[in-house]
């Protein structure tokens, strides 16, 4: 048994009807409360008439935009579960995702037509740009469920996929609470503030940092389909709470206009989901911006640290403290915990973790220890203040002459070179030392060739030996998942050879 939510819709309606929920950053549009509430109901009457029953899958395949919250609340009202699909993927891995959880229905926008056309045989169709409008009952109905129980799965958060095929992680109306309660507190959310809705929905981190507990909290969010980096910064002095992920505060920062931009409005700057340079903490501090970086998991609904704006600049690279309702625990390759200031895996439990991935028992047993912990799968260590600092993924640690080498300690170095805009650094076979770094860099625009070498010897004078990359390759991009993740394992190494 969980501990449940409201029908958020209806009581925010009751609350506060006419304060703006929404608002559409390319049209102007906007929705209040109570508009929204109704709207919501009216779309449930839609998936009903489409057969969508309690517990049954719907499926949903657009750009961000006000629609998406609309089915998503119908979902809640008629207890079926969303899926949100990520419209990047190519079609055989959204197959594989619709076989996975059997949707019913398939809601898309008219971008995705096409892909829905190719995903939808034996799905009931529902088109945003053509037939939804036009579906909407007249008359409002009565809502039915009036609470949503805390344990039912509201959405399923296909997994990026940066380290294996996607799994769905249940998320819980629970874990919504749980998340709205950690992000009320960690970034001073307040009841009339304006947020930003940017990262895409189908990541966990699109619908709850900071959307769903701003309309909690009564706020208003602005919904821009995907990420432009110009439309950002032009909204950037309306909003009260930022919350991006490493790259797009690396592309931020490289806007022109950047330097001169106005981010006074900013209450709480919010950074997650990879690491984060220590160049780019430094970079928003000369502007008077605190970035606070956190750590989370699909898997943990998903805020689970974040540094405290106090800590941000004190205690940079570190994700902070973990959140009230969450337990941590580091453990050692022995399975006790270790002492702080060791390094041990990073494991965690609390009512706002996953009951585990949508029917895939074993997998879910994998994930989990006896007594509910979650094993993380990433390092880390707590120091003695109960600052918490992730290494990186166990996965992508690489042993060289027996010492284990994680390769955001490394790239987080080569960011600091004056020339190098990002670095990717993984291990490959070497005779002697059984593996060696093999950094994959990016420069800065406008800079002028860099020879391997030379990022060889920086690494080498601000690192340990063992840690210093024997291999260099130069790429104009890396390949990425939606949420700005460098997809690691597509990187091929190259011989060392200078940049062009
Ligand atoms: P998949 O599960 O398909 O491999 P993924 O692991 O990228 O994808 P997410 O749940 O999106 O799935 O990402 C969580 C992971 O991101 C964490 O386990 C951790 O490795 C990394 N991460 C998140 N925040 C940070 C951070 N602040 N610093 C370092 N790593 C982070």
């Amino acid at each position: 048994m969980g501990f449940d939510l409201v029908d958020i819709t209806a009581k925010r309606a009751e609350l506060t009807p006419h304060v703006i929920a929404f608002e559409d950053a390319l049209t102007g549009r906007t929705l209040t409360y109570a508009q929204l509430d109704d709207r919501c109901s009216r779309a449930a009457e839609v998936l009903a008439e489409l057969g969508v029953v309690r517990g049954d899958r719907v499926a949903i395949l657009c750009r961000n935009r006000i629609e998406f919250f609309e089915i998503m609340f119908a979902c809640a009202k008629l207890d079926a579960i969303l899926v949100p699909l990520n419209w990047r993927s190519p079609v055989g891995e959204l197959a594989g995702i619709m076989a996975d959880c059997a949707p019913v229905a398939l809601v898309f926008g008219r971008e995705d037509a096409e892909m829905a056309a190719a995903l939808g045989a034996h799905r009931k169709p529902l088109a945003l740009d053509g037939g939804y409008e036009a579906a909407l009952p007249t008359v409002t109905p009565q809502a039915n469920v009036r609470s949503w129980r805390g344990d039912a799965i509201w959405f399923l958060s296909y997994t990026s996929g940066t380290t294996g095929a996607p799994k769905g992680v249940m998320q819980t109306y629970q874990m919504s609470a749980v998340n709205a309660f950690h992000v009320t507190q960690a970034f001073d959310l307040r009841p009339r503030d304006t947020t930003l809705n940017y990262l895409p929905l189908f990541h966990t981190a699109g619908i709850q940092l900071v959307t769903l507990p701003t309309l909690i909290a009564g706020g208003t969010v602005i919904v821009l389909p995907a990420f432009d980096e110009e439309r950002v910064m032009t909204l950037m002095p309306r909003l009260d709470i930022f919350f991006g992920v490493p790259a797009i505060y690396q592309q931020l920062a490289l806007n022109p206009a950047f330097d001169g931009a106005d981010f006074s409005r900013i209450r709480t700057w919010g950074c997650g989901g990879a690491p984060l340079p220590d160049v780019l903490v430094e970079k928003y501090a000369a502007k008077s911006v605190r970035v606070c970086n956190g750590y989370g998991m699909t898997e943990t609904g998903p805020t689970a640290f974040i540094a405290a704006p106090e800590d941000a600049l004190t205690k940079i690279g570190s994700v902070g403290k973990p959140q009230m309702l969450l337990d941590v625990r580091i453990v050692g390759t022995g399975g006790n915990d270790v002492a702080d200031g060791e390094s041990g895996e990073i494991w965690m439990r609390g009512p706002g973790l996953t009951p585990g991935y949508w029917d895939k028992p074993e997998e879910t047993k994998k994930a989990f220890a006896p007594d509910g912990w979650l094993r993380s799968g990433d390092i880390g260590r707590r120091d003695a203040d109960g600052c918490y600092y992730v290494a990186g993924r166990i996965k992508e640690m690489y042993i060289s002459g027996a010492e284990n080498v994680y390769p955001a300690e490394i790239e987080n170095v080569l960011a600091r070179h004056p020339s190098v805009l990002e670095a990717a650094v993984i291990g490959v076979p070497d005779e002697k030392w059984g593996e060696v770094g093999h950094a994959f860099v990016q420069l800065r625009p406008g800079t002028t060739a860099v020879a391997p070498a030379e990022l060889i010897q920086f690494c080498r004078a601000n690192l340990a030996g063992y840690k210093t990359p024997r291999h260099v390759t130069f790429v104009d991009d890396f390949p990425r998942t939606a949420a700005g993740k460098i997809r690691k394992h597509l990187l091929t190494p190259a011989p060392n050879a200078p940049s062009r």
